[in-house]
């Protein structure tokens, strides 16, 4: 079968691989799209550790091709499937306490483990959910993210959140966004470098943006919150963007950390904690969050379509990640289309 592959950072190989050979409790699921997320550029350019050479990709959609075992029986050959992005052993201390996602030797797709990015992608059974009959593979291949964001959201107490911003209107933003709305924060601000991006966020109801590359964000932000803002979410993966947010949560806010921040943070002044009691959370991953992420969907809650912007077949796949890295101005969600 075909893959999008590296095997050393900086270059993406298309070559033929065998077909994965499936363990009692794997799934065989054929891809049909993948979506490029900035962990995926990670592994291409080295900034996300990984075991190469690896397959590329960690979030799809697709329908079940095979089970490792008859008795898989909440499955069938044919089911439009999605499926987590990693797993833990299930057997460690941690697993058994339920912390999967923290599990030493928990496996990655596309990252030690072989991604999405291909004609055929194996999975542990316990991360498939099936795809509601409504929702097409379009909207499916975002689940990952779309489970991120609402797991990242579900950090604070949306009732005490009168006021929200978000830095970062990429895909995981935008939809950090409609969840905010949906939980009923009466004003959000979202801040960003592509206008594009922050047109799409006020068409989603976003409520002010800035472009901080035009305006100095904390200025904007108090300008339309004196007080500061509620809760912060940093899903940029920039450290100005952290620094920023300090600057901008209201005393006793909440600051969330979405994703993976790749800089260092030259200078931070640590007696905010004193002055405002921040209260700082970290967000990795989705677990818990895909069964909330598929009723969301299935009730067509959020706005999934608009935000992808470019399609590639997965021999483009390098020209994909291109477009990805560039910041093309009028891109957002990637798209490889591995089946028609
Ligand atoms: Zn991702
Ligand atoms: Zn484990």
């Amino acid at each position: 079968m075909k893959a999008a592959r590296v095997h050393e950072p900086g270059k993406i190989v298309i070559e033929d691989v065998p077909v994965p050979e499936l363990g009692d409790k794997d799934i065989l699921i054929a891809v049909h799209r993948a979506g490029i997320c900035g962990t995926d550029a990670g592994v291409v350019d080295g900034h996300v550790s990984a075991a190469y050479p690896v397959t590329l990709g960690h979030e799809f959609s697709g329908a079940i091709a095979e089970l490792g075992n008859p008795s898989l029986t909440d499955f069938k050959v044919g089911d439009p499937v999605i499926s987590g992005g990693g797993w833990g052993c299930g057997e460690c201390e941690r697993c058994q306490r339920g912390l999967g996602l923290y599990c030493k030797s928990r496996f990655s797709l596309g990252r030690n483990v072989d991604g999405c990015m291909a004609e055929y992608v194996k999975v542990d059974c316990r991360v498939v959910q099936k795809v509601p009959g409504n929702v097409s593979l379009d909207e499916a291949q975002n689940a990952v993210n779309i489970a991120c964001s609402v797991r990242a959201v579900r950090k604070v107490d949306l009732r005490k959140v009168k006021t929200a911003v978000v830095f970062g209107p990429g895909n995981a933003g935008l939809i950090m966004l409609q969840l905010l709305k949906l939980g009923g924060v009466g004003r959000v601000m979202m801040a960003g470098t592509r206008d594009f991006r922050l047109e799409m966020a006020q068409r989603f109801g976003c409520d002010a943006v800035v472009n901080v590359k035009k305006e100095d964000p904390v200025k904007a932000i108090l300008r339309q919150f004196p007080d500061g803002a509620d809760a912060v979410f940093e899903s940029s993966g920039r450290a100005d963007a952290l620094e920023s947010a300090f600057s901008v949560v209201a005393s006793n806010g909440a600051i969330v950390v979405f994703g993976i921040i790749s800089e260092k943070i030259r200078e931070f002044d640590p007696s905010v904690f004193y002055y405002k009691e921040p209260i700082v959370y970290g967000s990795k991953g989705a677990s818990g969050a895909y069964g909330e992420t598929i009723a969301l969907l299935e009730q067509k809650k959020l706005q999934i379509l608009p935000m992808i912007t470019h399609r590639f077949s997965l021999d483009d796949a390098a020209k994909a990640f291109k477009v990805f890295e560039d910041k093309v101005s009028d891109a957002l969600r990637i798209v490889i289309d591995v089946r028609p």
